[in-house]
């Protein structure tokens, strides 16, 4: 056994894991160290180059965020100019048109027969006709947009995406996704244009010029490189009279895990109601495939959601619209780990087991649950899996600033003025 106690243990060096240490680390707590099992750090923001593209291998990433400070602490390590903004050019696929994002501001787009039926569906929906909002996400979906966009592109959409019914998903993550009333609905259709106020997130974003969506990691992981030791899977946390013991060898005062907690729990003492929810969190995996296309080329679309259940993929990223470093012909697909298959037209492949934690039934108790006993023993979730969350890194990056001024460190902090 190591003998020198850390202050904290850090379980996974990805964004989350990171951002945390680098608070940390500018607060002056010196005495830390990121366990990562995986070879290298980075976690689902690493990036890759394959012949002439850039590829975000977990996914297409992207900066923006509500968070003030998130911005002035990324651009702190990665200075502004180091990105490019661009304007959100996103498209959905129906039926066989391809329309701007999101579909219920851009019904006009539509041929007129598809436009009238789907405007007659949304117009006798449950939210228009004065019924509460249901719980479950299926039922939610054809309470706010009818029957008929449900199930020509939100049904199959999120069927691919999840690779869980919506019908045993929960309504509580919906802040992603857009929120028009039937008359907002009417109203972009009667203009001609989609309400730019009404754009969920990611009106703008910012992309770096060069490396992928990695640079931003790697800013932040520079100044506590030195403290990841990759190649060691977390699979043991144990409190005892010294601290707490994580592998039978390291002892920390606190253990922060970013990890998923099914995988390092095995000797936390949680009771049988805290193992029975670990065994409710649910998660889907993700393939991000690079390929090439002609047609990707002539489109100023960044990227493009596919809902026709006939194909595997449901996202395709058009690379050379957003990374200035990237030929312009490169594509990276999304599919859902349940629905992928080897592809011949693939340059390359990469699999990402934990995507997304998914928000069944019953998740928010869950995982409370599982941090009100892990935090009982000192060890604190944060993050994407630490709180299995739908967080993008802006937020994991938030929740890090927010957990490290709960524990006490806030020297990281601009001082006001
Ligand atoms: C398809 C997709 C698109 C996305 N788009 C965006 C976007 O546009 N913008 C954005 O900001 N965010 C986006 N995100 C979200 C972003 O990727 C996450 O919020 C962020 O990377 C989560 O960081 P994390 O450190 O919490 O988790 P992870 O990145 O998953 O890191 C967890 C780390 O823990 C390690 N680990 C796992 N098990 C163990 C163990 N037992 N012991 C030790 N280490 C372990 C893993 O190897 C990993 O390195 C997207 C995600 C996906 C999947």
């Amino acid at each position: 056994m190591n003998n020198n106690i850390h202050d904290y243990i850090i379980v996974g060096a990805g964004m989350s894991g990171v951002a945390f240490a680098r608070l940390l680390q500018m607060s002056g707590v010196q005495n830390f160290i990121l366990l990562e099992s995986a070879a290298q750090p980075g976690g689902l923001c690493r990036s890759q180059r394959v012949g002439g593209h850039v590829i975000d291998t977990g996914g297409g990433h992207f900066l923006c965020t509500k968070h003030e400070e998130v911005y002035r602490f990324i651009f702190s390590h990665l200075p502004q100019e180091e990105f490019v903004r661009h304007e959100r050019v996103s498209k959905v696929r129906v039926r066989g048109h391809e329309i701007d994002y999101p579909i219920e501001s851009n019904l006009w787009q539509l041929p007129d027969g598809l436009r009238d039926d789907y405007l007659g569906s949304v117009a006798g929906n449950g939210e228009a006709r004065g019924l509460p909002p249901p719980q479950t996400f299926e039922a939610w979906i054809r309470w706010k947009l009818g029957d008929r966009i449900a199930e020509d592109y939100m049904l199959p959409y999120n069927r691919k995406v999840w690779g869980v019914e919506p019908a045993e998903m929960d309504i509580d993550w919906l802040h992603k996704i857009p929120r028009l009333d039937v008359g907002e609905i009417v109203e972009a259709c009667r203009r001609r244009s989609a309400d730019p106020a009404k754009m969920p997130s990611h009106a703008y974003f910012y992309y770096p010029r060069h490396g992928g969506f990695q640079r931003v990691f790697d800013a932040l992981l520079k100044p506590v490189a030195d403290r990841v030791r990759c190649g060691e899977a977390v699979d043991s946390i144990e409190p005892s009279a010294g601290g707490l013991v994580v592998n039978g060898r390291h002892v920390g005062r606190r253990v922060i895990n970013t990890a998923p907690w099914p995988a390092i729990t095995g000797a936390l003492p949680l009771s049988a109601r805290g193992r029975a929810a670990l065994a409710r969190l649910r998660h889907s995996g993700l393939a991000v495939s690079l390929h090439e296309s002609a047609a990707a080329a002539s489109s100023r679309a960044h990227w493009i959601y596919e809902p026709a259940p006939e194909l595997r993929h449901h996202r395709d990223f058009l690379i050379g619209n957003y990374a200035a470093d990237s030929a312009p012909d490169g594509v990276m697909r999304e599919t859902n780990l349940l629905r992928h298959a080897p592809d011949a037209t693939a340059l390359a492949t990469f699999r990402n087991e934990h995507a997304y934690p998914v928000p069944s039934l019953g998740w928010a108790e869950a995982i409370a649950l599982v941090l009100r006993e892990a935090a009982e023993h000192g060890v604190h979730g944060l993050g994407r899996w630490g709180q299995w969350q739908y967080f993008n890194s802006d937020v994991c990056i938030h929740e890090a600033m927010k957990l490290a001024e709960r524990l006490g460190h806030t020297a990281w902090k601009p001082s006001p003025g």
